[in-house]
Order: C-alpha cells, then structure tokens, then sequence
C-alpha cells in the first residue's frame, strides 16, 4: 500500500535526514516508526503526502509513484493527525470535524452527519460535544477531535505523528486502546510517528526502529523484543525488554492449568470429598451451564448442608483468552491472587498462573526466534464484575 524505495531526503543546509530508506507497509496494517528525536521520522512522514519532496528515490502509495500525482488530490487520501492537533478555534468541534468533507463539497448536513458519526467512533458524544468549541475540551478530547477529523473524508491512509503525545499517561493510555479498537474497526493503513518505544510496541502491527536516519529493524513488536537485530535496537528498546515482551504476547489455551472444578447444583460433601482425593485445597465453581461461577475453598465445603452458592465466592476478576499476558499479571497483582481465570466469552478455559505465565514468555521467545508473526493480541480490557 505504501512502498518507500531508496529514499533520500537531504535538506538545503546540507543534513541528511532520511537515507535510503526502503520499506512496504501493506493494506490495513499499522506501522509504527519509532526513533530518537531527530533521527527522521517526520520526515518520511511528510514525504508521503508530500509536504516535503525528497531528494531521490520514490515513494508509491497504491502502486502509483505520488510524485506524478497532484498533492491536493494525494492528500485527500491521506488522514493527517499531528501532535498539536490544529483545531480551528472558532469552529465548533462537528464542524472542525466536517472540514474536509466540507472542502471536497459534500454538501453541508451530508458532512455533518459524517462529522457525527465519526466523533462518536472515537468516543465522543456527538450531542455533547459537537456544539463545544476546542477550548472546552481537554487536550485529550481535542487529540480525539484531530482523529475524527482526519478520518471525515475515508481515506484509506492515516499518517499520525505523535497523536498521543501530548496528553498524560493515563489519558494516553486510554487514547491508544481506542486508537486500537477504532483500527479494528476501520482498517486503515497508519504509518504512526512515536518517540516512545512502549507505545510503539502496544500499537504497531509491525514496528521500525530508526537510527540516524536508517532503519535498523522491521519487524513485528515481539520479534524486535525478542531478538534486537544490533546492539543498538537493544539498547533502545531497553533492558526491560522481556517485561515489554508481556504486553505483546497473547494468552493461549495451551498456557492454561486446569484446577479441579465442581458445579454450582453439587453437593457440597461430595464436592469435597472429591477435592480431598485429589489433595485439591480449592476449587473453580462453573455453573451448570459450564460457564465461570466463582471459586470455593475445600474447608467452606466441608461439613453442613446448603448448596455450594452459598459458600463460594463470585469470581472477580477474569481474562478472555487472547489478551496480553501483562493484562493477566496486572489482574493478578491486582488482587494479590497467585492465579487469575481465563475465559473465552463467559465459558471457563483453565487459569494462568506466575509459573504457566513464565512458560508462555518462553514460548513466545522460542517462537519469534523461529520467524514466527507475532500472535494476535486483543486488548479488550479485562471485566470485574
Ligand atoms: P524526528 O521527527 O525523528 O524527530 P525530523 O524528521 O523532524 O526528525 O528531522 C530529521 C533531521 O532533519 C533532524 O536533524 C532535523 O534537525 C533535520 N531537519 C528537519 N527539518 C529540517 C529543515 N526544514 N531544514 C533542515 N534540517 C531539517
Ligand atoms: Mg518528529
């Protein structure tokens, strides 16, 4: 979808910002390019909606080389978020929102339906805040406005340079997950400028690393953590590596234990009986249906009558299968648990513990050392009830 082929850009004063750099981006994948401050980023950025020429080379967006076509036109296609984003601060946020729509001459109640429909995608109420003007809003809400507006008119091409990086970490956080299940959504190409290595792993489908200028590594997040291409992506992606590799590998089912499990209509007694044979001090408790209930320890089954309802503990916390291992030891710090419940929609898969959680980072290690993609990674956030 976009192709950079040996492409150099050296500025009038004689820096050379970019040099020779060749890398593809295909259909609906997110890139991002992540680098220290000066090492070019912006820079092959802009040179793909041409806002800077560069000096050799080309760069193809859908098979078509952009110097041969007419930049207005070319940028219609591509969605532009900078970090400070540029709102207009005498429009309102829907009609900020509807600009280019507006621009390419839909007529005005077509883009302002647009304009609504696209705040709401990135989590804005439509009725509250298109009225507001960009001063009313915080900078996290403005950096959502500059999403929707750089989506308004479809393009299949977002650039973002540094869209996140004004705003606090927390905000930044919620921001990026958005980000993520908005692409899923929508499946734009994103070539996506960050100096944050973290963010550029939690983001990236694949990542490049920048030197001066160059790309030092093109790979998926887990494989640039798992196995730094130089000495110097090591030191870049940092010593904590192996913790960041938590956030970018999936659970699977493989990786789970599977505890003893007694049903919510079973008879207490029998429960424990069958507990105490199998030297089990605890148990999962399913319903009938087999779908996650709770857990019981084998002393509250243990002697009396009732039911086993009314001696377990709801469940609290759970994972869905396929979410990043970090989201399952933060539900496990989180409730000082020394295992945390997987789950694919409600039924019971087996639980994660800090010993399966170790194994599945080796796994994912092995595997990446092996040239094997990065797993699918859902960030749907984790549900307590
Ligand atoms: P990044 O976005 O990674 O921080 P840039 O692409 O903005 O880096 O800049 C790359 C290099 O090019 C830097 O050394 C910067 O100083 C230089 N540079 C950027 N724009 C210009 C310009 N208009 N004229 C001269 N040098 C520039
Ligand atoms: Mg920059």
């Amino acid at each position: 979808m976009i192709r950079f082929e040996e492409v150099t850009k050296r500025y009038p004063d004689g820096t050379t910002a970019v040099d020779g750099l060749s890398f593809e981006v295909s259909e609906g994948e997110l890139v991002t390019l992540v680098g220290p401050s000066g090492c070019g980023k912006t820079t092959t950025m802009m040179m793909v909606n041409r806002l800077i020429e560069p000096t050799s080379g080309r760069i193809l967006v859908n098979g078509e080389d952009i110097a041969d076509v007419d930049p207005v036109r070319l940028r219609r296609r591509i969605g532009y978020v900078i970090q400070q984003v540029g709102l207009f601060p005498h429009r309102t946020v829907l009609d900020n929102t509807a600009t280019v729509p507006a621009l390419i001459g839909w007529k005005r109640p077509k883009a302002r339906e647009r304009a609504a429909e696209l705040l709401d995608l990135v989590g804005l109420d439509p009725k509250t805040y298109g009225p507001r003007y960009p001063h009313q809003l915080s900078g996290g809400q403005r950096q959502r406005v500059g999403v929707a507006r750089a989506l308004a008119a479809d393009p299949p091409v977002l650039l973002m340079d540094e869209p996140f990086g004004a705003v606090d970490p927390v905000v930044r956080e919620q921001l990026q997950d958005e980000f993520l299940r908005m692409q899923a959504a929508v499946r734009k190409t994103v070539l996506l400028v960050t100096h944050d290595i973290e963010e550029a792993v939690r983001l990236g489908d694949r990542i490049a690393v920048y030197g001066q200028g160059r790309i030092e590594q093109y790979d998926t997040p887990g494989a640039v953590l798992g196995t730094p291409a130089s000495p110097y992506v090591a030191s870049f992606v940092g010593a904590d590596r192996g913790l960041k590799r938590l956030s970018v590998t999936a659970i699977e089912p493989g990786d789970l234990e599977q505890p003893p499990v007694v049903r919510l209509d079973e008879e207490p007694e029998r429960a424990a009986a069958r507990l105490r044979a199998d030297g089990a001090r605890w148990a999962v408790v399913l319903d009938a249906g087999g779908d996650l209930h709770g857990w019981v320890a084998l002393d509250e089954l243990s002697g009396g009558g009732g039911s086993i309802t009314s001696r377990g503990h709801r469940m609290k916390a759970w994972v869905p299968v396929g979410a990043p291992l970090k989201q399952a030891f933060g539900v496990m710090l989180q409730h000082d648990a020394g295992w945390v419940a997987v789950v694919d929609g409600s039924r019971f898969l087996g639980v994660l513990t800090p010993a399966k959680l170790h194994e599945a980072l080796r796994r994912s290690v092995d595997a990446d050392a092996q040239g094997v993609a990065r797993e699918q990674v859902d960030f749907d956030s984790v549900s307590d009830v």
